[in-house]
């Protein structure tokens, strides 16, 4: 399958990962839009949050529990961050699978 992040999920491409799991990975975004920025991504191969079905609910749920576990270990749980999904064109989704990103570190302006 020709996708970058289940690559990463491979270990065929590299990447700084700060979680692993059996179903989860989270890892540093290569061109971080905020101090911390990681991304948190399922291993299973989901292309947007449009093709999420009840069956992953769990699994959603666990993204969230993940970035909510990297933000407090990251120091940055109080002072605050913003966990972010985008969805197809208009929501500027560039990689197919789908992904949490995880910003925080500074006060972020504004919606992007
Ligand atoms: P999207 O716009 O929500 O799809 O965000 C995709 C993100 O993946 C962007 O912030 C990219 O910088 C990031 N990204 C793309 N390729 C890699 C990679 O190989 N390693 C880590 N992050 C990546």
């Amino acid at each position: 399958m020709d996708c970058i992040f289940c690559k990463i999920v491979e270990g065929s491409i590299p990447s700084k990962k700060v979680f692993e799991n059996e179903r989860i990975v989270a890892f540093h975004d290569i061109q971080p839009a905020a101090p911390v920025h990681m991304l948190i991504i399922p291993k299973k191969h989901i292309p947007t949050m449009n093709d999420v079905t009840a069956e992953d609910d769990a699994l959603i749920a666990e993204l969230f529990a993940v970035a909510r576990q990297i933000a407090s270990e990251l120091g940055i749980a109080e002072s605050g961050y913003r966990l972010v999904n985008n969805v197809n064109g208009d929501g500027g989704q560039v990689v197919y699978h789908l992904h949490i990103h995880l910003l925080g570190g500074a006060k972020l302006n504004g919606l992007n």
